[in-house]
């Protein structure tokens, strides 16, 4: 199947169960959201997919377009065509984001094949000018310095560049303003059709008024407890986690 099947995944960090059993399949050209509170393993899941060290698979699988990619390397999944956006980008002083990108995307070619360096650039730039970076970040390093937008317009381009066919985002609104969040999703929004699918990680519904998205699912406690249409994310801002918590677990709600 042309999709990002996730079935039944356990994660653990260490000892401690963090992801108990999470089913879920993106399809090509669909846009999924997860919401859920802090704490409930949004982010463990995001770098688990991505061949995190620390996490560890205890059970379940994760299929993309049919591979099998737990068994791969994390660089094997980003060639296969799997791209994390981080919730908090790390910064890599002395490397400038024009290296940095170049290098990424050579590495994505076939052995043998070269860079063609005045196209690179060419589509580096109608790309950073497309989300508004201003084109002497090119020379900075990555995310050295950057405001909390600066880098996750960053990331966004870093997602342009590769051109992923499975984009996992995680918390890609968190510490941005109003501007900031418009801008990525408005880049998110240009790079969105058939060929990708995305799964959008999201702890407040505001994102989801930009990126609308084609499901919701909400995460309690290491599992998805309830799926449904972007109205989903709207009741969920108007009750609160609070709700559902009652749906999950009514005996503790009551007492
Ligand atoms: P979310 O992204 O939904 O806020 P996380 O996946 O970041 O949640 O965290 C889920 C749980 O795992 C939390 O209890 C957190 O404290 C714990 N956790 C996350 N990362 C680590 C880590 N590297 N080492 C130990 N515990 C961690
Ligand atoms: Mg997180």
């Amino acid at each position: 199947m042309n999709a990002l099947e996730i079935k039944d995944l356990h994660i653990n960090i260490g000892d401690k169960p963090i992801v108990k059993g999470l089913t879920l399949t993106v399809r090509k050209g669909e846009v999924h959201a997860i919401m859920g509170p802090n704490g409930t393993g949004k982010s463990t899941l995001a770098k688990a997919i991505a061949g995190h060290p620390d996490y560890e698979i205890t059970a379940g699988s994760v299929l993309l377009d049919g591979r099998n990619i737990l068994e791969m390397d994390p660089d094997e999944r980003a060639r296969a065509g799997l791209f994390l956006a981080f919730q908090y980008p790390c910064e890599i002083p002395g490397v400038s984001i024009a290296n940095f990108l170049r290098a990424a995307v050579q590495a994505r070619l076939p052995e043998g094949e070269e860079i063609d360096a005045t196209a690179y650039y060419k589509r580096l730039y109608s790309k950073m000018d497309a989300l508004k970076i201003d084109r002497k970040f090119t020379s900075r390093s990555v995310n050295e310095g950057f405001s909390g937008g600066e880098k996750k317009r960053c990331e966004i381009l870093q997602m342009a560049m590769l051109e992923p066919a499975y984009s996992v985002m995680d918390e890609t609104d968190s510490g941005l303003d109003i501007d900031a969040l418009k801008i990525v999703a408005e880049g998110v929004n240009a790079l969105r059709g058939p060929k990708l699918g995305v799964l959008l990680i999201t702890h407040y519904q505001r994102l989801l008024d930009y990126i609308v998205p084609d499901f919701v699912h909400v995460m309690w406690d290491g599992r998805i407890v309830k799926s449904g249409d972007k109205s989903l994310a709207l009741e969920l801002e108007a009750k609160g986690y609070d709700w559902v918590k009652e749906l999950v677990e009514p005996a503790t709600a009551a007492k």
